[in-house]
């Protein structure tokens, strides 16, 4: 954080320095923009192919093959959800919240992309349908769904509090994907990574700029919509924050599971439609 009293004294120029107008680092204007009215067309009358009942506290996979749907649902109560989204084929193409905020800004919401990792960098999932936009930007500068929040983990907690909590979204990722490997937690938790916090309501305060919380205002029946780019295991954990009011690495909160659904097109809207190509750029790195 900024000393609150700084240990150098402002410059004579410092309004005007303070002063220059910013410039967004990543124009999004020549994006390849996601085709909304197809996605919306393939989406009418699809059939869900599967669903998966997260457990509060746990976390699951899912499938979802390209060209094919998933919502993450509301169900009993206010709850938040850890997404990580991986290459059904190649688990080293995974979600990269990073860059997703610097195309992307914050927190995401219908229209927006959620891009994978070098050297793919291409759309993984869009976002097409997203219950909560109403919730814009509240008075204290916060959102949902955003892409600034890592996820809980059992180390975080461990330095600030000394204790050991197995539920933290991290871990109960872990295991979800142990479960779908075959592998044990230990080797797998490295491909465990940096999250879409669904429902999640977060920012930065004001004047520190620290990482904040608020209750959700995700109530059941509210959905987060999703068309997959590529074949995809997603993971998704109830954290143990429940409506991350208060805590989030215990078992204080109440907390409740999550829906996922897969939903099948049935219509040939997609027919010329093919996956997003991997990065162009040849990675020779000036070699
Ligand atoms: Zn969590």
């Amino acid at each position: 954080m900024k000393p609150s009293a700084p240990h150098h004294p402002a410059p004579a120029d410092a309004a005007m320095r303070r002063g220059v107008e910013p410039v967004v680092c990543y124009p999004v204007d020549t994006l390849p923009p996601a085709d909304l009215p197809l996605y919306a067309q393939a989406r009418k009358g699809a059939r869900k192919s599967d669903e998966v009942l997260v457990p509060a506290r746990e976390a699951r996979t899912f499938h979802v093959p390209a060209g094919c749907f998933f919502r993450i649902s509301s169900v009993e109560g206010p709850q938040v959800g850890d997404l990580n989204l991986w290459n059904a084929h190649d688990l080293t193409e995974r979600f990269y919240a990073g860059k997703t905020r610097a195309l992307h800004g914050t927190h995401l919401s219908t229209g927006d992309r959620m891009w994978s990792s070098f050297p793919t960098l291409r759309p993984m999932a869009t976002i097409t349908d997203d219950t909560l936009d109403w919730y814009g930007f509240d008075e204290f500068g916060g959102s949902v769904h955003d892409v600034i929040g890592t996820r809980c983990d059992p180390y975080t907690a461990m330095l600030l509090n000394g204790q050991s909590y197995h539920h933290c979204c991290h871990s109960n990722l872990a295991r979800a994907l142990a479960a779908e490997t075959g592998q044990d937690a230990g080797a797998i938790e490295a491909h465990v990574h940096d999250v879409l916090n669904v429902f999640m309501c977060t920012g930065f305060t004001r004047d520190t700029q620290q990482y904040f919380m608020k209750a959700t205002p995700v109530r059941p029946g509210d959905y987060l919509e999703f068309f997959a780019e590529i074949d995809l295991i997603g993971g998704l954990s109830a954290c143990p924050g429940g409506a991350c009011d208060d805590q989030h690495s215990s078992d204080a909160a109440a907390c409740h599971p999550l829906l996922v659904e897969v939903y099948r097109p049935v219509n040939d809207a997609l027919a010329d439609w093919v996956s997003p190509a991997v990065n162009a750029y040849d990675r020779s790195h000036g070699v």
